[in-house]
């Protein structure tokens, strides 16, 4: 079932829960997160990266056509809009929510940047993410894990400024993967005060790879209704494929691929509290599963 993003979000932040939103960039990655959203039932949001994906038009079809064949709520979302003809491009591929990423620029030009995609963006019904403070890069976790955290009240008077229907917030995660020995640690205190300034606003967590699963777990139930993961869902499979003992059966592969990023969704969807929260429409059906033949066959 295709639904928006805000539909997702707004249900998920008055109930106390956060969605996941892995990034996919094909078919294989892309069933997989449905799959386990559906052994989950749990919500889903599919973010696809430009820079990861970028015949998204393309793309968006093929979700599209998956998300319509699932029972449980899917929106398809462009993560880290980086320019107008990324947004636009995604509203033409049937996505049906955009991030519009202007988190490095200074407050006012954020603001207006964004405030134009809004309106794009709202008249074709998609929703719309922005990020206000910075979320960095996790090679650069001593740096910018304190360079741009959120202010509370200046969030507050950016989601009134801007219009968006989520926020992605920084609070102590970065992207990618960290330098060994470092271990991320987030600002829950900063979290309450952002969730408590925006009368309760959905919030996204972006670069949640590397923090353990209790900080997670706590901060999405502190306030946070979506997260972002990639590097851990990707490490997760890539471990699987190298350690397989294929059996001579080198097809088994995508097979192995698949069920080994499905498997730590799975996980992380019950860390994030949105395990049997999907609402089901009269009549749907799930998903057509892979008939991928078994070690044994
Ligand atoms: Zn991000």
């Amino acid at each position: 079932m295709l639904v928006t993003m805000k539909e997702i979000l707004d249900k998920a932040s008055e109930e106390n829960y956060a969605v996941a939103a892995p990034n996919v960039s094909n078919e294989i990655n892309a069933r997989a997160c449905i799959e386990a959203a559906e052994d989950m039932k749990a919500p889903l949001i599919l973010d696809v990266a430009y820079m990861a994906a970028p015949d998204i038009v393309f793309l968006g079809g093929m979700l599209r056509k998956l998300a319509e064949q699932t029972y449980v709520p899917v929106a398809i979302n462009l993560d880290h809009g980086a320019s107008l003809e990324q947004v636009q491009m995604a509203i033409k591929g049937g996505f049906t929510s955009v991030m519009f990423d202007r988190s490095s620029c200074p407050d006012e030009e954020n603001i207006r940047e964004v405030q134009e995609i809004v309106k794009l963006a709202h008249a074709a019904g998609v929703s719309v993410e922005a990020e206000y403070g910075h979320v960095g890069r996790a090679t650069n976790y001593d740096v910018d894990r304190d360079a741009a955290l959120t202010d509370p009240e200046k969030a507050r008077e950016y989601i009134e400024a801007t219009g968006v229907d989520c926020l992605a917030v920084a609070i102590g995660t970065a992207h990618g993967a960290y330098p060994k020995g470092f271990v991320p640690y987030l600002d829950f205190e900063r979290l309450v005060a952002i969730k408590k300034a925006t009368h309760h606003f959905p919030l996204v967590l972006h670069g949640s790879s590397g923090t353990d699963n209790e900080s997670l777990r706590k901060a999405c139930q502190l306030g946070i209704n979506k997260v972002n993961i990639n590097t851990d869902l990707c490490q997760a499979t890539a471990k699987a494929v190298k350690e397989a003992d294929f059996e001579g059966k080198s097809m088994l592969v995508f097979h192995v691929a698949q069920t080994a990023f499905k498997e730590k969704l799975k996980e992380m969807i019950e860390v994030y509290g949105s395990a049997g929260k999907a609402w089901k429409p009269e009549g749907a059906k799930g998903i057509a599963r892979s008939k991928f033949p078994r070690r044994s066959e």
